[in-house]
């Protein structure tokens, strides 16, 4: 078991069909205490009882300080510690450059950006502490392509901000043991995706990636469990692209 006893909070993990589900999922298989931290108590706490164990569903908004304070007090109440942190939470929304409004870039640089600060700012005294941890930001290709299927140019450049807040934090944390890394996922099959293809537009997407399919949630999973995990105790700053091959 590579994370046995670890205890891991996820945000954004409640959706049963996402990326942060399925690598609570595969955390609890590999022996973690797994935090589930999304918007709604129920379902959050829904979520953990599925992982089956000694789980924990919390409800916060990642971009309220408040709210990220009190559900990480409750981890510490409850665990004493915290080994693993997976910054998941994050919307998007399909819009184009000149449609971008105040409020549109507020949301999507709030939830992913000030989210992603937040959340690490909330963990790292116990890391310290600890003089260990792992913490790893889901970016997305959309930082490095400069545009996505489904997201607009504020949600480019707010993954492409968790990229350089990643390596920021790898610098300062490294001298404590904290590693920092991010995973930039390409197009994977969730609610971000379902029912919204044509077969024309799932053709010309997978003309593109020479793995010739769409990822699955459990394709990020297991890069977060390699980042999680003692396997990557010498990465820090690393950026793991799981795209199919988007990018070469
Ligand atoms: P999803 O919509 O299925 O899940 C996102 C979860 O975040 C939801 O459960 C939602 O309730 C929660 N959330 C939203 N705002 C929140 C907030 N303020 N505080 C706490 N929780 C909040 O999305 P997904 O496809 O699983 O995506 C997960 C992450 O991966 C996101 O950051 C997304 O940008 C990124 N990503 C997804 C894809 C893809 O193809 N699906 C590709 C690249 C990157």
């Amino acid at each position: 078991m590579l994370l046995q006893d670890q205890v891991a909070v996820i945000t954004g993990a409640a959706s049963a069909r996402g990326l942060g589900f399925a690598t609570a999922k595969m955390f609890a298989d590999q022996g973690a205490k797994v935090v589930i931290i999304d918007l709604d108590a129920d379902a959050s706490q829904a979520a953990a009882s599925q992982l089956g164990g000694d789980h924990l569903g919390l409800a916060a908004n990642v971009a309220n300080e408040q709210q990220v304070n009190a559900a990480i007090e409750q981890v510490l109440a409850k665990y004493g510690r915290i080994d693993v942190l997976v910054n998941n939470a994050g919307i998007t929304q399909p819009v184009k450059l000149m449609d971008i409004k105040r409020d549109n870039y507020d949301a999507v640089l709030d939830v992913s950006l000030r989210g992603t600060l937040l959340m690490s700012q909330a963990v790292i005294p116990t890391m310290r502490r600890q003089r260990s941890g792992s913490i790893i930001c889901i970016s997305s290709v959309s930082a490095q392509r400069g545009g996505g299927i489904f997201g607009g140019p504020h949600y480019s450049a707010a993954k492409a901000g968790v990229l350089g807040l990643m390596k920021a934090m790898a610098r300062e944390l490294g001298p404590d043991n904290v590693r920092v890394n991010a995973i930039t996922p390409g197009l994977i099959q969730t609610d971000i995706t379902a029912g919204k293809l044509s077969d024309e537009m799932r053709q010309s997407i997978l003309a593109g990636i020479p793995l010739n399919r769409l990822g699955d949630a459990s394709d990020i999973a297991g890069a977060a469990l390699f980042l999680a995990s003692p396997l990557s105790a010498y990465s820090t700053g690393i950026t793991l692209d799981v795209n199919g091959g988007m990018l070469i």
